[in-house]
């Protein structure tokens, strides 16, 4: 048989944060949306790409002559790469001595990735953990989802898919069978909101929402509290209505803006587009967490 191909960013090993137990977690790279806060920038496109790490950057210069396209030049604060003309082959990465360049997204098949599950099934079994699709969007490659997730249920694994719901509706619904839990992101029931902040409307998303809570797969919400999006009591008060209204009961997870991923934008050569966000005060949250309780919802602030 033909193992389906996808792209990869990342297969990060030990997770804690992405499910129940101790879990290896695969991150699809390309998304449709552009969050402004999004975290892991690197996850946006579908092309591979090169990160470099300034801090790592002995200012050797190898790189420059390693480069075949000329794409690296020595600035006055070091090197600067044109990524217009960069064409990632990777000849600086297997230059630099001090690991400071990386790619950043490769395809892998079905085997491969399972290759690297495999390696931590016993963890897995003794914490009650299992396997973790997220992204980027996992919706936007469903072929590749649908042959992972169906190799760990024959593996007798626990499956979570971490999902943003801007993909194919018959897509998603073709997962359904093999996910044990989704996590499922709502950012605002606005769609201007939703469009100027995250790229795109969310008539989709709440589609697939629905789609989700009715399938009998069991969810959670996930809701990025951000500043000057959706850090009021308006906005957390229409998405547990909807989600109340849609699912009496289910569980939401707010998780408060921070800035862990900006080093990467400086990485990739990108601009940070929230520098004067503050993370949301404790006291916010709580009363955020109130809200959603209030309609009769479990409700759990990340840390
Ligand atoms: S990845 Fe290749 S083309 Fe791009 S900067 Fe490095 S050596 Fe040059
Ligand atoms: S080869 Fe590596 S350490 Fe040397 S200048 Fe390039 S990125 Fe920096």
């Amino acid at each position: 048989m033909t193992s389906a191909t996808g792209t990869v960013f990342n297969i990060q090993r030990y997770s804690i944060d992405d499910g129940p137990g101790i879990r290896t977690t695969v991150f699809f790279k390309g998304c449709p949306l552009s969050c402004l806060w999004c975290s892991n920038p690197e996850s946006q496109s579908f092309a591979p790409e090169l990160l470099h790490r300034n801090s790592l950057c002995k200012l050797c210069y190898r790189c420059v002559a390693a480069c075949p396209v000329g794409a690296i030049t020595v600035g006055a604060n070091g090197i600067e790469i044109d990524r217009d003309v960069c064409t990632v082959c990777g000849d600086c990465v297997d230059a630099c001595p001090h690991d400071a360049m990386r790619i950043t997204g490769k395809e892998m098949t079905a085997d491969e990735v399972f290759d690297v599950i495999k390696r931590d099934i016993d963890f897995y079994e003794d914490s009650g953990g299992g396997v973790t699709l997220s992204g980027g969007e996992v919706l936007l490659q469903p072929e590749f989802a649908l042959e992972l997730l169906k190799r760990f249920k024959e593996a007798g694994l626990h499956t979570c898919v971490d999902t943003a719901g801007q993909g194919d509706t018959e897509g998603l619904k073709r997962l359904f069978p093999y996910v044990d839990l989704f996590y499922f992101d709502l950012k605002h029931t606005d769609p201007k909101i939703h469009q100027a902040q995250a790229g795109r409307t969310n008539e989709l998303i709440l589609r697939n929402f629905k789609e989700v809570a009715a399938s009998g797969v069991p969810f959670v919400v996930r809701v990025p509290v951000v500043p000057g999006f959706n850090d009021n009591s308006d906005a957390i008060s229409d998405i547990a209505d909807l989600v109340a209204t849609t699912s009496p009961g289910a569980t939401v997870h707010l998780l408060p803006y921070h800035r862990y991923g900006q080093q990467k934008y400086e990485q990739l050569g990108l601009d940070y587009r929230m520098p004067a966000a503050e993370t949301p005060s404790p006291k916010f949250m709580e009363a955020a967490r109130r809200i959603v309780e209030g309609r009769g919802l479990t409700c759990e602030v990340a840390v």
